[in-house]
């Protein structure tokens, strides 16, 4: 049985204390909102797109450590990304979390963001870990909508 502390790493724990690409952005291009109503967790999430290249992103909200964290940590993966490019590691990642838990993840080319594969022992925290990432694929795809786990 996987120990918790497996689920939350010391990376993890550093970007909620302190989440990179935590402000308000005022010349965003896009907006999203994330909604996780099973654990509570909500964010905001700027992107400014220049071209088809995400030029700058940024979040502000409120939620357990996994959620912030994982937010934090998408941020710095795919700023400076082209869109092509960042629904690629979106798919890496989602593949990632919801792999059988009895196989070991495959965290390659995912650099920091392998950190979460302890997750996928945990069902219920995968829609914390994925919700940055959603509200990011509701930008992608030109949604003007609210992104909800549910
Ligand atoms: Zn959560």
């Amino acid at each position: 049985m996987t120990d918790l502390r497996d689920l939350y790493q010391e990376v993890i724990l550093d970007h909620n204390k302190s989440p990179h690409n935590y402000r308000e952005m005022a010349d965003a291009t896009r907006l999203a909102l994330g909604n996780n109503p099973l654990c509570g967790d909500k964010l905001k999430l700027y992107v400014r797109i220049e071209g088809d290249r995400i030029a700058d992103v940024a979040f502000q909200g409120s939620g357990c450590a996994i959620s912030k964290a994982s937010a934090s940590i998408m941020t710095d993966s795919v700023k400076g990304k082209s869109l092509a490019e960042a629904e690629t590691l979106y798919g890496k990642f989602h593949d990632l979390l919801t792999g059988p838990p009895d196989v070991k993840a495959d965290g390659a080319g995912l650099g920091k963001l392998a950190v979460f594969s302890g997750v996928r022992q945990f069902p219920a925290r995968v829609k914390c870990a994925t919700l940055a990432w959603h509200t990011l694929e509701t930008i992608l795809k030109g949604q003007e909508a609210i992104a909800s786990t549910e």
